[in-house]
């Protein structure tokens, strides 16, 4: 009834106040914990740095029983118990780095009554054995970390989550809550259906992290761009940087260090006691850059990320959102930074080629580049762009704190451009039976005599240097804006450029194609423009 809810809303309040010592719920904390502490299932959807734990942590306190946490990230554990145990609530955790003995002893206080929170991995619930250990202890809540692990065609997909609709069928009474970041409305019904919630009450916070500020500049040297933006904006800051490669990890992070900035590598092919101690020193030291491949960075909570710097495109909004959403979490002002060209395109173009994924896969993982790439080459609000690919509305058509909104680019009619790119792809293929990358067409529409030119006699073309009146850069950008646009495409082991369905009305007038204006100084713009 109305009282017993009043107090239950007055015990969270209060467990918040005295364990973790904050003072006010935030955002939809205290609605999210309120529903979960009166027996109700949840799915929520909250970015990066939204306070999920405790919307799990205060119900597991506050119920009686023991609050079961499944994670996937069991290299992370051992530190949130820690952190846990260090204001005093009794916490364990179950994987596959324990010992036999040690897991004894977690065994012994879950059935014992001594737990408030227990973290385990998905994998052990699939044991007959874990999910007898907790039909014989007290349940007070089920949290489902990063739910859209559960998702088939997310980036994240771990098929030990199928298997937690379990939760459900056996223990109907107890309150389950799923927790993600990843907020499309794909992910969101997944996770209602595969985890079995469809009677959850969903709670939706807003994608909006106004102190990102977002920027997307074309990349002429990525490792000169990036060392410039850091020297001027965030010398002595803490922030990683993400690369595609190990190896590209290792140069980069050289790179820096050589050019006098603390930075160090992580990848996966690192031994474990390098990464945990890279990590460690991340998390403890002030201002020291982690070069990293995406394996770095999920469920790590440092406050103060002052930014996140893209050196390789990300293979989805989701990834990029996810991954700029580690800077800024304590509200001051971050950046996200991304040097972004023509060969990532080819190069992902590739990855989802030769990927081992079937037809639908590499379909899905296409639609998810070209949303990517519609981001980065937008005229318009970066901000208000991300938040509707989300499904929400933006607040704001102009952000105000984007480069588009802070420099506006310019915009010209890339039509005229457009057709003679297309049908010099055209003539190449119909009147040569030839197809070719960017390099080569850029060239043969600048008119240039290189050697490859030469040995193909390109420059007998009628269209050979035709589109003198752009620059070598002017070129690449309308390449990539088309590519964008899905009015040219790129394919196979070379990367070459081929028309799409969408090519034909532009070719045949039909169709008016508006560019961005490549900037004139690519590598950091916006800040001067900010006044
Ligand atoms: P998420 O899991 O959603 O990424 P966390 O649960 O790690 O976010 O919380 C992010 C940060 O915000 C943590 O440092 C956490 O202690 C802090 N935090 C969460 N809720 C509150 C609150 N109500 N008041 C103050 N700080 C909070
Ligand atoms: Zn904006």
């Amino acid at each position: 009834g109305v009282g017993a809810a009043a107090s239950a809303s007055g015990n969270a309040l209060e467990t918040l106040h005295r364990v973790f010592g904050y003072d006010a719920f935030r955002g939809e904390q205290e609605a999210i914990i309120d529903h979960v502490v009166a027996g109700g299932d949840a799915v929520v959807l909250m970015p990066t740095g939204g306070g999920k734990s405790l919307c799990y942590q205060i119900p597991a306190l506050v119920r009686p029983g023991t609050g079961v946490v499944v994670s996937p990230l069991i290299a992370l554990m051992q530190d949130q118990v820690d952190a846990l145990r260090a204001v005093g609530v009794r916490a364990g955790f179950m994987n596959s780095t324990q010992d036999f003995d040690e897991r004894r002893v977690v065994e012994a206080e879950l059935l014992a009554g001594e737990l408030d929170v227990l973290y385990l991995a998905p994998e052990r619930l699939r044991l007959d054995a874990t999910l007898g250990l907790l039909s014989r202890a007290k349940i007070s809540v089920f949290a489902i970390d990063e739910a859209h692990c559960v998702a088939q065609w997310g980036h994240d997909f771990r098929p030990d989550y199928l298997s937690l609709s379990v939760l459900g069928e056996r223990w109907p009474d107890v309150p389950r809550i799923a927790l993600t970041a990843t907020a499309t409305d794909a992910t969101h019904r997944e996770i209602t259906q595969r985890l079995a919630m469809p009677d959850a009450k969903h709670f939706v916070a807003s994608f909006d992290r106004p102190n990102i500020q977002y920027r997307i500049v074309p990349k002429a040297e990525p490792k000169k761009q990036l060392l410039s933006f850091l020297k001027e904006e965030h010398e002595g800051d803490a922030g990683i940087v993400y690369c595609l490669s190990r190896n590209a990890v290792e140069r980069t992070a050289e790179y820096l260090r050589a050019h006098g900035i603390e930075a160090v590598p992580y990848h996966a092919g690192l031994d474990g006691g390098t990464r945990a101690l890279h990590q460690s020193r991340f998390l403890r030291e002030d201002g020291l850059v982690v070069v990293a491949t995406i394996a770095f960075g999920m469920g790590i909570d440092k406050p103060d990320v002052r930014f996140v710097a893209h050196l390789d495109l990300p293979k989805s909004v989701e990834g990029y959102y996810q991954e700029t959403g580690r800077a800024g979490r304590d509200g001051m002002p971050s950046t996200a930074w991304m040097a972004y060209g023509l060969q990532d395109v080819v190069q992902q173009r590739k990855l989802i080629q030769g990927s081992e994924g079937d037809e639908a896969f590499r379909r899905r993982a296409a639609a998810h580049l070209d949303a990517m790439l519609a981001l980065c080459e937008t005229a318009q609000c970066r901000r208000a762009q991300l938040l509707t690919y989300f499904g929400q509305d933006p607040t704001a058509r102009s952000c105000g704190n984007c480069d588009t909104c802070l420099t506006p680019p310019e915009t010209w009619d890339g039509t005229v451009a457009a057709q003679k790119l297309l049908s010099t792809v055209v003539r190449l293929q119909r009147e040569r039976g030839q197809k070719f990358g960017a390099g080569q067409i850029i060239d043969i529409l600048l008119g240039r005599r290189t050697a490859k030119i030469i040995q193909f006699d390109h420059d007998q073309l009628s269209v050979f240097g035709i589109g003198e009146e752009l620059a070598e850069g002017e070129w690449r950008g309308v390449v990539r804006q088309l590519l964008a646009q899905g009015l040219l495409a790129v394919e196979g082991e070379y990367g070459t450029l081929v028309l799409t369905e969408a090519s034909g009305a532009v070719l045949g007038r039909q169709r008016e194609v508006p560019l961005r204006k490549e900037p004139k100084k690519p590598a950091t713009a916006a800040r001067s423009g900010s006044k």
